[in-house]
């Protein structure tokens, strides 16, 4: 279906919890996440119907994210049921990646595509620090496992944080030599609370050009992808530059988002919700809903601009 700008929009990309197993810094405040109450959260079959009626305007690719999707329990049945979806092309997540040792192989087996594992440092002390305890070993781990699961190719999907992992980019890209991996270089975005301290912390896609001068820049077969991609010279792997502030990708925006708690989002960088979760409660048609939250997509976020405040929500409670 196309929105009021023309775009096609053919991605949704939904959050099945707010719930995490690690507390990233920039993404999850300290004390962790108020647990929602059972019923704040679509259940399966809710999720399940608002994909079917999705699938009927035209969106063919799916996101699960969270939160931390794996920690949802029955996550590889929800998979299982929406790939089989008429209309569904692919189904494919965002995760931390610790959990991918014990689900990979059911994960791929129920039909998953492929992941994004989330790895903002290649040091086991500062992922421990960032992630408020995490353990590296765990992603490692969980890369390799879904690596042999088939879910390929990889991607790993670094924020770029200054202070933080500037000084990693060279080993990040040097990842690609040898693995057939894309190293996905994110730029930071202000989103909740942490959107405040953004400025201290941004750190633009371009220091990655400045400090790798020999990427070579290559042409995406996908034409929505949001990265723009280059290469070592003989490299297996590829390196993509994910630039929403530096250079926004609004104009070929084609997604939208659902939120664990059943809001429509059209615009990660907009506070503008749809809610969905009444009328599938009431057993309305839904359709007419995500048409609107479709047609409504704002023409382009407003970050750059001075008086810009952050949305309201947290990434935890989004997604990204
Ligand atoms: N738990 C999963 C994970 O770690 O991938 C999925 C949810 S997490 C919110 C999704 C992605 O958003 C992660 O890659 C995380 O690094 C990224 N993220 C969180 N806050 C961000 C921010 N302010 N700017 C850019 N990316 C952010």
């Amino acid at each position: 279906m196309l929105d009021k700008e023309g775009r096609e929009i053919t991605y949704l990309r939904i959050s099945v919890t707010d719930l995490c197993n690690l507390r990233c810094k920039y993404c999850i405040p300290e004390e962790g996440v108020n647990k929602k109450c059972h019923s704040d959260i679509l259940t399966f079959e809710e999720i399940e119907k608002v994909v079917r009626a999705s699938a009927e305007l035209g969106i063919n690719k799916i996101r699960l994210t969270g939160g931390e999707p794996l920690v949802r329990k029955g996550i590889v049945d929800l998979v299982n049921k929406i790939s089989s979806i008429a209309g569904i092309k692919e189904v494919v997540m965002t995760t931390n990646g610790t959990l991918l040792k014990q689900l990979g192989k059911a994960l791929k087996e129920a039909g998953l595509k492929r992941v994004n594992i989330s790895l903002d440092t290649l040091k086991e002390d500062r992922y421990k620090n960032i992630t408020r305890d995490g353990k590296i070993s765990d992603v490692l781990e969980g890369l390799e496992a879904a690596k042999e699961a088939g879910l390929n190719p990889i991607k790993l999907n670094v924020v770029l944080i200054k202070g933080f992992n500037d000084d990693e980019i060279e080993d990040f890209v040097n990842l690609t030599i040898d693995k057939e991996i894309e190293v996905r270089f994110i730029e930071l975005m202000p989103i909740g609370i942490n959107g405040l301290k953004f400025h201290e912390k941004f750190l633009s896609s371009k220091t990655v050009l400045q400090k790798i001068p020999n990427l070579i820049p290559i042409v995406s077969k996908d034409e929505f992808s949001t990265a723009k991609y280059y290469k070592l010279e003989g490299a297996k792997g590829k390196i993509g530059l994910i630039n929403p502030i530096s250079h926004n990708f609004c104009s070929k925006c084609n997604r939208f988002r659902l939120t664990s708690d059943g809001k429509i989002k059209p615009c990660l960088h907009s506070n503008r919700e749809i809610d969905i979760k009444s009328a599938l409660r009431e057993d309305k048609d839904i359709i007419l809903i995500l048409a609107k939250a479709i047609r409504v997509k704002p023409k382009e976020h407003h970050i750059n601009e001075e008086d810009y405040k952050p949305i309201d929500r947290e990434m935890y409670q989004i997604g990204g």
